[in-house]
């Protein structure tokens, strides 16, 4: 990359679409800091839950993701989340909090809070590392509509699924796939009420990983960054 201003890069996209970690090996292969918004909707339902705040209460759980003393690291290959000191990486990924965070990202009370902090911390691993690879569901749209580059990262239902019960399972046998849909396609359909991660927004460029394996998807991606006019060499 020439060493010009920050870049900045938004990537959304659905369930099991390789957002993750495409977006992390993106940052990597850029030399940038890495931003998952989702772990962000993540922690505030561990913190609430941990803290004994109701979920179904909008307003106070909207008070939380204010105040909740969040720090994520934005090393791509070291992506942490703390909660108040308390390493919680490992426990936002747990099944109850998969299942807790769809009250969470759909109160919209929550959202422009956590959207708020989200635009800072772009901003502030931008100006830290040189740049910003960002993931979730309304980054190219809500977020960083400004941003450099917006990506939406799609894959067919099928192909989601399979990289999913991969993930969770080990396997993509036909009962670990029924067992994944549920996770994969109810909360899309709930996360779909309060953000459009399926339709590309005017200038989004959309990149279809159904048909490609990791290392393509990265390559997809980084393809569509140097695209971007006056500045990859
Ligand atoms: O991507 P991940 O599964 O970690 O996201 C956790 C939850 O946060 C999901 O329900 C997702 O839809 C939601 N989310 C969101 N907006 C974002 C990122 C994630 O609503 N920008």
């Amino acid at each position: 990359m020439t060493a010009t201003a920050p870049v900045q890069v938004a990537i959304d996209g659905p369930s099991g679409s390789g957002k993750s970690s495409v977006s992390k090996a993106v940052a990597r292969a850029l030399g940038v800091g890495y931003l998952d918004t989702g772990a962000m909707y993540r922690a505030l339902a561990w913190w609430c839950l941990d803290t004994g705040v109701d979920l179904g209460d909008r307003e106070a759980v909207a008070r939380e993701a204010a105040r909740m003393p969040l720090v994520q690291s934005s090393d791509p290959s070291n992506p942490t989340v703390a909660m108040g000191g308390q390493d919680i990486s490992t426990a936002i990924r747990s099944e109850r909090i998969t299942k807790a965070v769809t009250a969470v990202a759909t109160n919209t009370l929550v959202r422009p809070v956590l959207q708020q902090r989200q635009r800072e911390a772009m901003a502030s691993i931008a100006s830290a590392t040189g740049g910003v690879v960002a993931e979730g569901r309304d980054i190219t749209t809500v977020v960083a509509p400004e941003a450099d580059v917006r990506i939406l990262l799609t894959a067919n239902e099928a192909a989601r699924l399979v990289r999913r019960s991969t993930e969770i399972h080990g396997t993509a046998d036909m009962a670990a796939v029924e067992a994944t849909r549920d996770q994969i396609v109810r909360r899309d359909a709930a996360d779909s009420t309060v953000s459009n991660f399926i339709d590309a927004a005017p200038g989004v460029v959309v990149v279809d990983t159904s048909d490609l394996d990791f290392d393509e998807s990265v390559a997809a991606v980084l393809a569509v960054v140097d695209g971007r006019p006056g500045e990859r060499q």
